[in-house]
């Protein structure tokens, strides 16, 4: 189990971090991080607060999201985070943020286009968005992985953002990206015309 005690605490200081930067507000939003030896799933709780949050708040569940440690339910979100450790075998941390320019973008359903160079590597491009599902059903995993495919982050259609990495450092960096690419972009359509990077520079920066 150390291992998991690593994780939780790398959840918790990860999570009080997003709640301060304006990623997570209230309860909403979640973080995990998928164990490979154990096969388990370290993951936010249900409904406690980001500020008021201890280490053994974070709960671990299998990936059928039976508890296996902690003295709470799992993020009502868990099938999600578990649809995608199931379907990606590169995939170790998922990270559901409602962060307010990215979100608002999700209500358009509008994808982010290609506008800036970090772009590339932090996102794989352009950041998709993923067909409306209920919240807290599998669903919510399915549709996620329909568009994330080669990409680091999707919207999810009025609801919020996703980010996929191999540790929870790279799973958090692309959810702050997904929300920085969306504030630009929300300023660049207020003050004109938006010049998207050409699919040709795209795989020019992806050699
Ligand atoms: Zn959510």
């Amino acid at each position: 189990m150390e291992n998991l005690d690593v994780l939780k605490e790398q959840i918790l200081e990860t999570s009080i971090y997003s709640y301060n930067q304006g990623l997570f507000a209230g309860t909403s939003g979640n973080l995990s991080a998928f164990d490979k030896e154990s096969k388990l799933v370290v993951i936010t709780p249900t409904s406690i607060r980001y500020d008021k949050m201890k280490a053994d708040d974070i709960v671990v569940i299998d990936l059928e999201g039976k508890l296996v440690d902690g003295k709470h339910e799992p993020s009502s979100e868990w099938q999600m985070h578990c649809e995608i450790y199931k379907s990606r075998n590169d995939v170790f941390s998922v990270f559901h943020t409602h962060s307010p320019y990215a979100t608002a973008f999700a209500v358009n359903r509008r994808p982010i286009p290609l506008i800036l160079i970090e772009m590339v590597p932090f996102l794989g491009g352009e950041v998709p968005v993923a067909k409306f599902a209920l919240p807290g059903t599998k669903k919510m995993g399915i549709e996620a992985l329909k568009v994330l495919d080669r990409k680091f982050g999707c919207l999810l259609s009025n609801h919020g953002v996703l980010a996929i990495g191999k540790t929870i450092d790279e799973s958090h960096i692309r959810a702050e990206y997904v929300e920085d690419a969306a504030k630009i972009f929300h300023y660049a359509l207020n003050g004109g015309v938006v010049n998207i990077i050409s699919k040709d520079i795209e795989e020019q920066m992806m050699k």
